[in-house]
C-alpha cells in the first residue's frame, strides 16, 4: 500500500544547485514529446539485459559502437577508462541503448519503454536517464501514485495533475541533464513494470491534457493526504500563483490511514539521527520545541536543545527522521519522560491536489474537472495541441 501513496514531494529539490533554468517560454514541439527521467544516480553498477535487436551508440558522436540481437543480463559498470558493459570496454562517458521497436530494455530488473542513457560521471559512478515518451512516462506513475482501483474520475485528475508537473519539469529544467527523478522527489515512475492495464487506460483517456495558470504551465503538486486543510506552495519555496495558495478545507480525506498519525520519538533517536546525517553530537537531547508554523498551522521549524541548539525547517526535520517515519509537518509534540509524542494529520506536504480527498469527492460524484478546480482554484483545464505553451518562471529557486 506504501507504493501508492507516494506524493511528489518537494519537486526542485530534485533540481537544487543546478541552477535556475530559464526556460520561461519554451516553446512545445508538435511532436511527441520526451522526457528524462533519472532512474539511477550514483550507483557504481547496474544491470542491463535487452530482449530483441538494439544498438548501443556513442552519446558524443551518435556512432553505433555494437550492435547485437540480444543482451543476455550483464552488468554495467563506470571504470575510470570508461564504461564496462560485462567485458567489454567503451573508452566513453556516456553510452545510449537504443533498443528497435519490438524490443525490450531490462534495467535492474525493470522494464523501461523509450531508450536508455548510460552516464559515466566524474566520481566514477554512473547517472542512468530513461528517454520515454511523455504519455509513456505517465503510465508508468500513475498507477504507482494512486491504487488503480480508485474512482476514475479521481484517477483522471490525478493523471492531468501528473502530466502539468511533468511538463512544467520538462520545459523549465531544459538545460540540465534530466527533468525528473523516478523516486519522491519527483514523481514515483516504474516504468513498464509499473504499469497497469486500468491506469493506463486514464492516461490514455486524458492524453494531452494539462493545467494551466494564466495561460502558463506550473508544478501541479499533489500529496497522499492532507489531514483537513491544504498548505500554500509558498511554505516550501517561491511559488507564489492562486492555484498552489491551498487554505483549501478538505475533510474529505477521512478515510486516509494517515489522516491522523501518532509517533513516539525517543531523545536517543533524535540524537543518533543528529549524530548520523549532521556528524555533530547534541546529546543529551533535552528538549524539542515547535519553534514557528506556517500560516495554516503545519511546522515551519522545530528547535532541537540539548549540548547545542538546533533549528531545523519542517522539511530538514521530517528528512531527519524519514519521511516515512514522520508523514507530514502538520503536527504537535507533547514530552513523555524520555520520550515526545508527535500527534500529527495527513501524508506529504499539503499542498495542491491531496489524493484521498479526490478520491472522495469522485465518489460523491464530482467530475475530474470539479475536482482540479477545487484543488487548484483558478487553473484551467486544457488540451495542448502545436501551440507554444509557457511555464511560469522559477523566480526564486535556490
Ligand atoms: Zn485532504
Amino acid at each position: 500500500m506504501r507504493s501508492f501513496l507516494m506524493t511528489v514531494m518537494l519537486g526542485w529539490v530534485a533540481g537544487a544547485g543546478q541552477g535556475v533554468a530559464a526556460a520561461e517560454s519554451a516553446a512545445l514541439p508538435s511532436k511527441t514529446l520526451w522526457i528524462r527521467v533519472a532512474v539511477v544516480r550514483n550507483q557504481p553498477q547496474v544491470d542491463l539485459a535487452i530482449h530483441g535487436r538494439f544498438r548501443l551508440v556513442a552519446s558524443n558522436t551518435a556512432d553505433v559502437v555494437r550492435e547485437g540481437s540480444h543482451l543476455p543480463r550483464v552488468a554495467v559498470r563506470a571504470v575510470p577508462e570508461g564504461i564496462l558493459v560485462g567485458e567489454e570496454r567503451f573508452a566513453l562517458s556516456g553510452l545510449r541503448v537504443e533498443p528497435t521497436r519490438d524490443a525490450t530494455i531490462n534495467l535492474n530488473g525493470q522494464q523501461l519503454r523509450g531508450i536508455v542513457e548510460i552516464v559515466r560521471q566524474k566520481d566514477v559512478s554512473l547517472l542512468v536517464i530513461n528517454h520515454v515518451a511523455l504519455e509513456d512516462y505517465l503510465q508508468g506513475v500513475l498507477s504507482k501514485e494512486a491504487p488503480s482501483y480508485w474512482p476514475a474520475e479521481a484517477l483522471r485528475a490525478l493523471a492531468i495533475a501528473a502530466r502539468t508537473y511533468a511538463l512544467f519539469q520538462r520545459l523549465s529544467k531544459a538545460s540540465v541533464d534530466y527533468d525528473v527523478t523516478s523516486d519522491v522527489l519527483s514523481q514515483v515512475y516504474a516504468g513498464k513494470t509499473g504499469e497497469k492495464w486500468r491506469t493506463n487506460r486514464i492516461v490514455q483517456e486524458t492524453s494531452g491534457f494539462i493545467l494551466l495558470y494564466q495561460g502558463q504551465a506550473f508544478p501541479a503538486f499533489y500529496h497522499s493526504t492532507c489531514g483537513g486543510l491544504t498548505e500554500d506552495a509558498q511554505v516550501m519555496g517561491s511559488f507564489d500563483l492562486a492555484p498552489l495558495k491551498g487554505s483549501r478545507m478538505c475533510p474529505y480525506c477521512h478515510e486516509s490511514p494517515f489522516y491522523r498519525w501518532q509517533r513516539r520519538v525517543t531523545a536517543a533517536d533524535l540524537a543518533w539521527a543528529v549524530k548520523q546525517q549532521r556528524g555533530t553530537s547534541i546529546w543529551p537531547v533535552t528538549d524539542l520545541e515547535i519553534a514557528g508554523r506556517t500560516p495554516s498551522g503545519r511546522v515551519a521549524q522545530v528547535r532541537l536543545r540539548g549540548s547545542k541548539v538546533l533549528v531545523l525547517s519542517g522539511y530538514e526535520f521530517r528528512q531527519l527522521l524519514g519521511f516515512s517515519t514522520i508523514r507530514s509537518t502538520a503536527f504537535s509534540v507533547t514530552p513523555e519522560g524520555e520520550a515526545f509524542l508527535l500527534r500529527g494529520q495527513g501524508w506529504g506536504h499539503g499542498v495542491g491536489l491531496c489524493q484521498w480527498g479526490a478520491a472522495e469527492l469522485a465518489r460523491r460524484g464530482l467530475r475530474a474537472r470539479e475536482i482540479l478546480s477545487f484543488y487548484y482554484p483558478q487553473a484551467d483545464v486544457v488540451r495542448w495541441g502545436d501551440v507554444p505553451l509557457r511555464v511560469i518562471p522559477r523566480q526564486g529557486v535556490p
